[in-house]
């Protein structure tokens, strides 16, 4: 047959030439060894944990080798799109500090964007130059099976227990004759454009991926779809010559994608382009109470598995990098505790140490990364950060708590603690901390804690604590009082006889402060008491102790 013919007649006459685009976009000018790394979301609105998980690994191979890491828009499936989704995924990857180089994010006509257009849809005629040269190599034919015929055919298989698909003696269109097809053009059917597949089902491809390793499989048999009946490419089709004619040297995606390398192959392979690495990262995982072993974070079942949901309850972006790195390289945390002074982009950054099977989400180490990593911020950065949270969060609330800006510094000094090496570790998302902090603006509706002691005791410890109470007494002045306090009720004032002979006391001076504590602050531990008390004022804390009081009094214990 004329495949130079049948091209003509399926292509417009002015599709360009490949060696037209080959040349519009050549190789980038980047250091040996450089990576060109890319995200290539379809807009569907949901951007997930798993999704910042590899963006990240993209944008540290990029940037730990000097190359460019670029946003694609997959926006070939026209029912999936959601508007805004690319307005999102930008805003989001942003917040997170992750930061295209080049593509979608920008304007087309932006200077870095030499490789654009960077949305699917805007790349019609690319896709058709390459999809006709392959016409006219013979590589690729129109299909003109309907969906019917195709289900038809797929149960027959699967009654013969054969492999399903479109196939061998199953690809029927595969030797229409160039008449046959011109018949069906005039009769107006619509068609697909298919892949003449070369390969054979006993031969195997062999290739390194970079996370999971040697991988072995099945050559493509299959003539898949290149071009869809309304001329948009698949995914396949698209991701070749993109990441072609992008310059991308290292596809880090999905381990779903795995089993749809061999049809990459040999796209790859007939249409004369060099392959990129891949990496196939596994899913996220959790660990699953119920079963007690491992299972994908979902989304239906996991909230946290959605980034908005890290974002309203106010996790520090920065924070949440951390966590991820950890995640990413397993030998990050140790890196990271080795050098805390040094930028975590410093970090060796290495795409082989990505888990095989699938990283270990867990809450409890993030929150602790969260507290860690918290403790080492600035007053000011977390002031900076606490208020932009309550503002968009809570807005009301937001004017309460940050009207005295002295009094919030002051509170964040007391809560981090000022000496850099030894600071608390309270903190670990903003929704938490104002939680926390609600006692020092608002009348606590009830005390967190319990106290460890009867209500008679109790009612005594407050009433002499309120008797003798002097606001201006500093702080040791102030603790005087209260181990007296402490002796008058035969409690323990020095602290070494006590530990000594416990069994002589009812508790020592410390069990006293505690009840001081809970009642002035609902909580049995919190940064200094007197400090706590000078933020409050007098007002507030004696309305607090007698409010104590009288629940201490209404309790039945
Ligand atoms: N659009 C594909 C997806 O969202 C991209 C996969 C890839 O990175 O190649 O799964």
């Amino acid at each position: 047959m004329d495949y130079k013919e049948l091209a003509s007649i399926l292509f417009d006459k002015d599709v360009e030439t490949p060696e037209y685009y080959e040349e519009k976009f050549p190789y980038r000018k980047l250091k040996n060894n450089a990576q060109v790394t890319r995200m290539a979301p379809s807009p569907t609105g949901f951007i997930h944990l798993g999704n910042l998980y590899s963006a990240l690994a993209d944008e540290r191979i990029a940037h730990t080798t000097d190359g460019v890491f670029y946003l694609r828009i997959e926006d070939t499936d026209e029912k999936r799109k959601v508007d805004g989704a690319v307005e999102t995924i930008i805003n989001v990857l942003r917040y997170f500090d992750i930061e295209f180089d080049e593509g979608a994010g920008y304007k087309a006509e932006a200077p870095q964007n030499t490789y654009g257009p960077y949305f699917q849809r805007q790349r019609v005629q690319i896709y058709h130059a390459y999809a006709k040269r392959l016409v006219e190599q013979g590589l690729a034919y129109p299909c003109f099976c309907t969906a019917e015929e195709l289900n038809k055919v797929r149960e027959e298989q699967e009654e013969a227990k054969e492999l399903t698909g479109y196939y061998g003696k199953y690809a029927t269109c595969r030797d229409l004759t160039i008449e046959q097809i011109k018949e069906r053009l005039e009769e107006g059917l619509s068609f697909v454009l298919r892949l003449r597949s070369q390969g054979s089902p006993d031969k195997e491809i062999v290739f390194e991926d970079k996370i999971k390793g040697k991988i072995r499989l099945p050559e493509n048999i299959h003539d898949i779809v290149l071009l869809k009946s309304d001329g948009i490419p698949t995914y396949h089709f698209a991701h070749a010559v993109d990441d072609h004619l992008m310059r991308t040297t290292m596809v880090i995606r999905g381990v779903e994608w795995l089993d749809s390398a061999p049809i990459h192959y040999e796209l790859f392979h007939l249409l004369g382009f060099k392959m990129p690495a891949y990496g196939h990262t596994a899913h996220l995982m959790k660990f699953d109470e119920e079963t007690g072993g491992k299972r994908k974070l979902s989304k239906r079942k996991d909230p946290e598995l959605s980034l908005d949901y890290y974002r309203k309850d106010g996790y520090h972006p920065y924070c949440m990098k951390v966590y991820l790195m950890t995640l990413l390289n397993s030998n990050f945390e140790e890196w990271h505790e080795k050098y805390p002074d040094k930028d975590i982009n410093e970090f060796p950054f290495s795409v082989e140490k990505m888990s095989q099977s699938g990283a270990l989400f867990d809450k409890d180490k993030l929150h602790s990364v969260c507290k860690n990593e918290f403790s080492k911020l600035s007053e000011e950065e977390v002031y900076k950060f606490l208020h932009t949270w309550a503002v968009e969060n809570e807005p009301e609330q937001a004017k309460v708590w940050f009207a005295d800006q002295e009094k919030m510094m002051s509170i964040l000094r007391l809560y981090m603690g000022t000496q850099a090496k030894r600071r608390r570790k309270d903190f670990i998302y903003a929704k938490q901390v104002f939680s926390m902090l609600a006692y020092l603006f608002e009348m606590p509706k009830e005390v967190a804690s319990e106290y460890h002691y009867d209500k008679e005791l109790v009612s005594s410890v407050l009433h002499a604590y309120l008797k003798t109470f002097d606001f201006n007494d500093d702080n040791s002045a102030w603790f005087e009082k209260v181990k007296k306090i402490a002796a008058d009720h035969q409690f323990a004032t020095d602290m070494k006889a006590y530990k000594k002979n416990k069994e002589a006391y009812p508790g020592s001076v410390t069990d006293i402060a505690e009840i001081i504590r809970i009642a002035v602050t609902g909580y049995e531990n919190t940064p200094d008491l007197w400090s706590i008390i000078q933020i409050m004022g007098e007002g507030q804390m004696r309305d607090r102790i007698t409010l104590s009081m009288n629940q201490v009094v209404a309790s039945t214990k």
